[in-house]
């Protein structure tokens, strides 16, 4: 793991701490949770509430879509269109963009173009930096005491991380700041000097971040109700609502729900909790152990049967030439674990330790 007082001060620490004097984790009581969510939430508190707030006001902005097709639009044939929008494509897209390009930086685009279609192929949702950033932590921290989403402090520690746990602290050095910023650097996000960073208490630019939402939501309510009508459009702004609240039970689920659940021949990484789910896995490419051992890679459907659409999604590109190269650890994960044929050689092994490489600090 790494060590680096840098990756400790990074995120915005609750005010019930990740870990007691003895240096346990700290679980806090459902209430807390909840409590400590809506005073991040409170933009009349603090200025730099503002990201949490506006993830408030997504979920919020969603709502009207999800009664209007309840009690207007209701049919099963939209329903159909929810499930496959919300758990395939929203969940695929999570993968290929948030995950596997801005956070890991496992492939390259070729051109600018082909980055910002990307990230708008979906209806948006989440700030790109609060995914980016507290996952890096939690691939150093994975079920240790400051672990944004650390499943052994529970299900609602893991479904209110995007408030208490995920946002990057208000408090950072602007050296520190420096290397927060180069986690995001390549993502076209526009992002804040320091002087803004100190006024904000983000990464990310306000004016950037609320404009490309109400152009990317503009866009994709066109382009619904000219191929469906409004009965179309409202149920996949449900799916993309349904996805962005429920998407994070995946963190909880992902390790295990806080418990040891490995399998043998399935679950090669035994260095924290994280599991290979068929659900996840299938439709969304988030083989979430195999991960664990490769996080670079931008393929993670290792074994037979892994299916990885996000893969597919970066294969494809790369054929066409909007993607100019990636990293496959295929090959290496197989050479390494599955050559030896026996389970047994397997454990306890460890993953690919996330080292300074993943942190990509070149040039800092
Ligand atoms: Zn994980
Ligand atoms: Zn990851």
């Amino acid at each position: 793991m790494v060590k680096s007082s840098f990756i400790d001060d990074l995120l915005y620490a609750p005010s019930y701490g990740w870990k007691d004097k003895n240096a346990a984790l700290v679980v806090p009581t459902t209430k807390q949770l909840w409590s400590e969510a809506f005073s991040r939430m409170n933009i009349f508190k603090a200025r730099s509430n503002w990201i949490s707030f506006a993830s408030f006001l997504m979920l919020a902005g969603m709502l009207p879509f999800f009664f209007l097709f309840l009690f207007k639009y209701f049919s099963w044939y939209l329903v159909i269109a929810i499930v496959v929008y919300s758990m395939l494509i929203m969940g695929t897209h999570g993968t290929i963009w948030f995950h596997r390009y801005c956070t890991h930086k496992s492939y390259g685009f070729s051109h600018p173009l082909w980055r910002i279609i990307t990230q708008n192929l979906v209806i948006r949702t989440i700030p790109e930096e609060i995914y980016v950033v507290s996952h890096h932590v939690h691939h150093c921290k994975s079920d240790e005491p400051g672990d944004p989403y650390n499943a052994q402090a529970g299900f609602w520690y893991c479904m209110l991380a995007e408030y208490n746990h995920q946002r990057v602290s208000p408090d950072l050095s602007e050296d520190a700041y420096k290397k927060a910023v180069h986690f995001m650097k390549h993502t076209g996000v526009k992002l804040n000097s320091y002087q803004q960073y100190q006024k904000w208490g983000s990464i990310a630019s306000p004016m950037y971040t609320i404009g490309v939402w109400l152009l990317n939501w503009s866009f994709w309510y066109l382009v619904f109700y000219f191929i469906g009508g409004t009965g179309l459009a409202c149920a996949l702004f449900t799916a993309a609502m349904l996805w962005f609240a429920l998407i994070r039970a995946f963190n909880y689920t992902g390790h295990g729900g806080g418990k040891e659940k490995h399998r043998d021949g399935i679950d090669f990484d035994r260095s924290n909790l994280s599991i290979n789910q068929t659900r996840p896995g299938l439709i969304a490419g988030e083989w979430h152990n195999n991960h664990h051992l490769f996080p670079g890679s931008a393929r993670a459907g290792f074994l037979p049967g892994q299916l990885d659409l996000a893969w597919v999604y970066i294969y494809a590109l790369r054929k066409v030439g909007m993607v100019s190269w990636y990293k496959d650890s295929k090959k290496e994960f197989l050479k390494k674990y599955i050559s030896k044929g026996q389970v047994s050689d397997l454990m306890p092994l460890t993953g690919d330790n996330y080292n300074m490489g993943h942190l990509d600090y070149e040039g800092l």
